[in-house]
């Protein structure tokens, strides 16, 4: 399944917001085979969505898409050349999907900085610098065995991955990773390396309770890692949200200015960053979000539920969310000429709540 790394030098906040993701009550989704590693947490995506399809359907059960995210430790200036847990991470983290950097702009003299000082823009250059540096030993290792193969077989296809692979090797070493070179390179060519800084990046900022509603602060900070997603949070305040009932941590929120907590944001933003969106099924048993990838058609959704679903695929009947909370009930959704019969080709919608007809 699908994962996030989160990564960032020593005492930045991660493991007081990996704790805090999954140990949250409103997050951590009930599942099974939610025991995994220790640093690998099972988290489910807010999506207010489900509670209105519940009380519509009168559904016993809500269950929420999940992501995981997975606490990297490691990284250290050297980490690519074997320094401290140097392979290890890197192994970890080539193994996940997305990589959220959590980075230190709260001061505190209690807590010491790695480097000294506290400086958001010299932390990522540190960490972006020692994954570029692991993909462009990555890529030295790859290139002659790439260029002779092309060569010999003469393939069009293998020729645009050793032109795409040296193209890659120009950014790199201009100190750009590859997620923020935007169309300079087809990163689809580059697959089959794994290259690090290809995965969609995220950026959490750990800010003092002081600094959350600093907007010209937030826009500088923005700026640096545009464009990737932005995520500003306080992760001792989040780790005390989490401890809070529902009615008082909203309240704590409110008075600190925000309406969503940081956690909250940032598996919402970390779905959406792995290229995710969910469609909704309901009925008396569960109101349940599923989990497909954007771009994703019904037979493809259908088969998220089932492989015969997929294989057995005859049609979906579909109604927006939307729409079906205006009618208040099902029934009313298909007077009113609101629920679809969808076919084979259609692309699924965000918010559209399905019920699939098949062959079995
Ligand atoms: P890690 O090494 O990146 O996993 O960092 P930890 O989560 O272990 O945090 C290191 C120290 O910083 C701990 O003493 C935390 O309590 C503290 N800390 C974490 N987040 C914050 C924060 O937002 N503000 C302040 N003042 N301290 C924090």
């Amino acid at each position: 399944s699908l994962s996030i790394g989160i990564v960032g030098l020593p005492n930045v906040g991660k493991s007081t917001l990996f704790n805090a993701l999954t140990k949250n009550d409103a997050l951590a989704a009930n599942y099974p085979f939610a025991t995994i590693e220790p640093n690998v947490g099972v988290v489910g995506v807010p999506d207010p969505r489900l509670e209105g399809l519940a009380e519509v359907f009168g559904s016993q059960k809500i269950i929420p898409a999940t992501i995981e995210f997975v606490d990297i430790a490691g990284i250290v200036k050297g980490a690519s050349e074997g320094q401290g847990l140097g392979n290890k991470f890197l192994a970890n983290i080539r193994e996940t999907s997305a990589i959220c950097q959590v980075i230190r702009a709260f001061d505190d003299p209690d807590v010491t900085h790695v480097d000294g000082d506290v400086a958001p823009s010299r932390d990522i250059e540190t960490i972006n610098t020692e994954l570029i540096l692991a993909d462009l030993q990555t890529i030295e290792k790859a290139l002659p065995r790439l260029e002779k193969e092309a060569r010999t077989k003469k393939d069009k296809e293998q020729l645009a991955v050793v032109d795409a692979v040296q193209t890659a090797q120009q950014i790199l070493n201009e100190g750009t990773t590859l997620f923020a070179a935007g169309d300079k390179v087809d990163l689809n060519l580059l697959r089959e390396l794994h290259l690090l800084t290809a995965k969609p990046f995220l950026y959490v900022f750990n800010l003092d309770e002081e600094e959350l509603n600093d907007e010209s602060l937030r826009a500088k900070l923005r700026d640096l890692v545009a464009p990737a997603e932005a995520i500003f949070l306080d992760a001792k305040i989040e780790s005390e949200l989490i401890e809070l009932p529902d009615d008082e941590a909203l309240e704590l929120l409110q008075g600190l200015g925000q309406e969503e907590s940081g956690l909250s944001q940032l598996v919402r933003i970390g779905f959406t960053t792995l290229g995710l969106q969910t469609y909704l099924t309901a009925g008396p048993k569960e109101s349940r979000a599923w989990t497909i990838r954007k771009g994703a058609t019904a037979p493809e959704a259908a088969g998220v539920i089932h492989t015969d679903f997929q294989r057995g695929f005859i049609k979906a009947e579909i109604v927006s969310y939307d729409d079906l909370m205006a009618a208040k009930s099902m029934a009313a959704a298909r007077t009113a000429g609101k629920v679809r019969m969808e076919g084979k080709d259609y692309v699924m919608q965000d918010g559209d709540v399905v019920e699939f007809r098949f062959n079995v």
